[in-house]
């Protein structure tokens, strides 16, 4: 069975490199000459752990291919999986299906021989029905071109181990041998014990978004308890531990922080109510628009702190670590870290950022922050640090590496992964989101009185 895979973005690149892996001729397919060009060569151009190595073994081989054109993929490949992007549309909650919808009738108008679609992007629920017209419109009527849905759950910083070994795999079909094609498709994975779920169109769609939806009520629900706990006390550590203890809540995914960001979270859930309403059902999402508030005012916290300890931004300089919206990605898209370094150079603060592998992508959308190569140059004669991804570089720091460098002593723990107490022993300001704090020079008032 030949394989191609429309768009090799972060998704569709792990997509075609796993199933080379899995021992299938592949064709990689994308719009972007240079990303192709460099997938070619065998160059990732983003960061995913292990997929370089996958990647650079099966271009050398010839297993894994890429093009941009759609001719030659329509003409060679089997199976047709398409996993191009799905943001959010300017201005609106909605998703932007034109790439989809383009992907698709390129690829209806390219198949010369029978095959099979199977789209993986996220997309509104009754898409996959829509994109069933657009086939049978552009399509040569004298080949069959199949169509299912099967959302993709992957992890980024953990992409190839979830495509090579996924916890489920869902199949939208509406026929057997749709299903039978995916079953093969994905034999290793089923012998291995992956559940299967064969389901119709409309649930594998809602699938993949009610996932996301859970996971970002689950955040911002911790979060929520935060501001509590900021403002009468109390410790949202422990109180994740001792809910989380119970297996219906579960501990996962309750960590108090700058909260959620990346490409897919906060433009699935905001896709999400746009399509209810679209369906006349305008209430039954609307929880979700006070997810969203929740987990944007977090990153209204973090700034809020900052000018509690240092009085004014404008002028100071603060050290910001990290800026890729999760640890061991470089993804920048609505990354909360960067968003906050962002407002607290508006506010006229020096911002130095250092990300182990973000600020490449973080200085294209914002060139002015000033990007550093060490921990150590970012924090430099900084009056404040912030920690805001919880890479292992970071949850390793003691207060004893920074002391010489800083020349304030005050952090902010954006991901409450730092112990304070080691901090405050050690004579730092330290605050953390969750946590209650009270300006050192408020303290010493209240001390007076
Ligand atoms: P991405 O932006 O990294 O990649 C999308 C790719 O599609 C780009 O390379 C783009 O050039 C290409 N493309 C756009 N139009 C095209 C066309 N007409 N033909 C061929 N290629 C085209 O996006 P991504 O993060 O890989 O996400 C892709 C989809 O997968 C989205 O729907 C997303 O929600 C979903 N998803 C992403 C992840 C993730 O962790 N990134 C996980 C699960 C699901």
């Amino acid at each position: 069975m030949k394989i191609s895979v429309i768009g090799t973005g972060y998704l569709g690149a792990t997509h075609a490199a796993c199933m080379a892996e899995l021992g299938f001729d592949v064709l990689g397919v994308d719009i972007d000459a240079a990303k192709v060009s460099a997938l070619g060569e065998g160059v990732l151009p983003f960061h995913e752990p292990g997929l370089p190595e996958l990647l650079r073994k099966h271009v050398a081989t010839g297993r894994l291919r890429f093009t941009t054109s759609f001719e030659e993929a329509g003409a060679w490949a089997d199976v047709h999986f398409v996993g191009v992007g799905t943001p959010q549309r300017a201005g609106e909650h909605a998703a932007d299906l034109t790439y989809v919808d383009a992907a698709i009738r390129s690829l209806a108008e390219n198949i010369t021989k029978d095959s099979l679609i199977v789209g993986k992007s996220t997309v509104p629920v009754g898409t996959t029905r829509r994109l069933r017209d657009i086939i049978d419109k552009y399509r040569d009527p004298s080949v069959s071109v199949g169509l299912a849905w099967n959302p993709e759950f992957l992890r980024e910083g953990f992409a190839v181990r979830d495509t090579l070994s996924p916890d489920r795999l869902v199949f939208g079909v509406d026929n057997e041998a749709d299903e039978t094609v995916l079953r093969s498709v994905y034999a290793q994975a089923i012998a291995d014990g992956t559940p299967v779920i064969v389901t119709d169109f409309e649930t594998a769609e809602l699938v993949k978004v009610a996932a996301n939806a859970f996971l970002a009520t689950k955040i911002s629900f911790i979060n929520a308890f935060s501001e509590i706990t900021e403002t009468i006390g109390g410790d949202i550590r422990t109180l994740a531990d001792a809910i989380g203890h119970d297996a219906r809540i579960g501990r996962r995914f309750l960590n108090a922080g700058v909260g959620f960001g990346g490409g897919c979270l906060p433009k699935d859930i905001r896709a999400l109510q746009a399509r209810a309403s679209e369906l006349g059902l305008d209430r039954t999402m609307r929880f979700l628009s006070e997810v969203d508030s929740i987990n944007l005012r977090r990153r209204d916290r973090v700034v809020h702190l900052a000018e509690s300890m240092l009085g004014q931004l404008l002028g100071k300089k603060i050290a910001v670590l990290g800026v890729a919206f999760k640890p061991d990605s470089d993804d920048v898209r609505d990354s909360p870290a960067l968003d906050v370094a962002v407002r607290l150079f508006n506010s006229g603060a020096d911002v130095a950022v250092y990300d182990p592998e973000g600020t490449a992508n973080a200085a294209k959308r914002f060139p002015r922050l000033d990007y550093k190569g060490t921990l150590e140059d970012a924090a430099q004669d900084a009056d404040l640090v912030l920690l805001l991804t919880e890479w292992n570089e970071f949850r390793a720091l003691r207060p004893e590496q920074l002391a010489a460098l800083t020349s304030g002593q005050r952090i902010i723990d954006g991901r409450n992964v730092l112990c304070g107490d080691e901090w405050e022993a050690a004579g730092w300001e330290f605050a953390a989101l969750g946590q209650r704090f009270v300006p050192a020079g408020e303290l010493a008032d209240a001390l007076m009185r």
